[in-house]
């Protein structure tokens, strides 16, 4: 409203100065030589007037055909950038079928549309090593790795490439450059453990285990690798604080402690342990030094008080109380694991014993200890140490499976049933 207002008083104006102008009357004259012009003072106005619009127009039309070679580079610039991101997208969903030939065919027509960025430089090392020219996959990313903007990406590719073809020493080197390049990136934390693992770096496989890892298992490892009797003994704690049922964690850290004078904080260790998780070992450990039979089973008694009923307890206090010739607890101790079903092999074993200790060679006794040597075949084997991953047994504990190469899954269990 305010707009059409305005207008109409500009008309207006315009419209009154021209009755003046034509009202006013007078003459511009022009006189060259003999040739003489002369216009009423309205119409030369009038002149003046056209002849600015034409000269403005004549101006505004040659700065057009100036801008014209601009203007088709821009176009075709632009034209160009479309057609590279069409070839992109093309490359990207080829990479994603699998179709090694036609992503190399749009990654070859995306470069040249939009030359050698990062995505095109990216897009054509994976479709070179899709196509299993890794050599071609190595160029591009060597070409990233040296552009400040990409670099994470193209060291990463050659780790990868690294880690593919186990060249374990590259692999390492370029996982330092990388994590120099983006410090804390979780990917190149599973990768550089994954490669501590490759490599039996069970110092630095520890460094990086997720809290979840088997830390107990890394750190003994990595005590077994130190040199310096200091910090073996700190890993060998760190074995057993993290996990006090891993009982070669515990029996490290306790021998260790009883060589250097600590014979009450040993023990404690070997306590603590028993109570986590028995173990013959730390049975051992706990009698090594106590020869007398009927002293083995009163020291024996201070090392399950706390968890008497447990099987491997009860199947300790019957071996050392055989041995000791005391029949009557070891008896009450395996017909208490019968009774509740965890009797494995080694508990009718000892039955047998028992039978001939109890009752000497007779035919009573004989035929007890055939029905226990029967019970033994048919028990539950003792637990070995088996890899929780292969199901491979082994002697002793190892870090690392020999069978297939788990690492930190090598656990004290019983075999399956059947
Ligand atoms: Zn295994």
């Amino acid at each position: 409203m305010g707009r059409a207002l305005l207008l109409l008083a500009a008309l207006a104006a315009i419209t009154a100065a021209a009755f003046q102008l034509a009202n006013t009357g007078g003459r511009v004259e022009i006189e060259v030589g003999d040739t003489w012009i002369g216009v009423t003072f309205p119409v030369a106005v009038t002149l003046l007037a056209v002849g600015f619009l034409a000269l403005h127009w004549l101006l505004q039309f040659l700065g057009w055909l100036g801008g014209m070679p601009g203007r088709r580079r821009a176009a075709r610039a632009a034209r160009r950038r479309v057609e590279g991101d069409v070839a992109v997208t093309r490359a990207l969903v080829a990479l994603a079928a699998g179709t090694a030939e036609t992503a190399r065919i749009e990654v070859r027509r995306a470069r040249e549309m939009l030359g050698d960025t990062p995505q095109t430089l990216l897009l054509a090392a994976e479709a070179e090593r899709l196509a299993g020219r890794e050599d071609a996959a190595t160029v591009a990313f060597k070409a990233l790795a040296g552009r400040s903007d990409a670099r994470f990406l193209g060291l990463r590719g050659l780790l990868r490439q690294a880690m593919q073809r186990e060249d374990w020493a590259a692999a390492q080197r370029l996982a330092k450059e990388a994590e120099a390049v983006n410090p804390g990136a979780a990917w190149l934390r599973e990768e550089r453990q994954v490669l501590a693992l490759r490599t039996r770096d069970w110092r630095e496989a520890l460094a990086l285990s997720p809290p979840a890892g088997p830390r107990a298992a890394l750190a003994l490892a990595a005590s077994e690798q130190e040199a310096e009797p200091a910090r073996a003994a700190e890993l060998e704690k760190l074995a057993f604080t993290a996990d006090p049922a891993f009982a070669p964690g515990a029996l490290a850290h306790a021998k260790r402690l009883g060589a250097a004078g600590s014979a009450r904080r040993a023990r404690a260790v070997l306590e603590q342990a028993w109570l986590a998780a028995p173990h013959p070992d730390i049975a051992a450990a706990w009698l090594a030094g106590t020869p007398e039979k009927l002293a083995k089973v009163k020291a024996a008694e201070d090392l399950v008080h706390r968890n008497p009923d447990h099987a491997e307890s009860r199947l300790l206090m019957a071996r050392l109380a055989l041995e000791a010739g005391l029949t009557g607890r070891a008896r009450g101790e395996l017909e208490a694991l019968l009774a509740a079903g965890s009797a494995d092999r080694r508990a009718y074993l000892l039955l047998a014993q028992l039978e001939e200790a109890e009752h000497g060679d007779t035919a009573d006794a004989r035929a007890a200890q055939a029905k226990w040597l029967r019970g033994a075949a048919n028990a539950q084997g003792a637990p070995r140490w088996r890899c929780g991953a292969c199901g491979a047994e082994h002697n002793g504990w190892k870090a690392e499976c020999a069978g297939c190469g788990t690492v930190g899954r090598i656990a004290w269990s019983a075999p399956a049933k059947g």
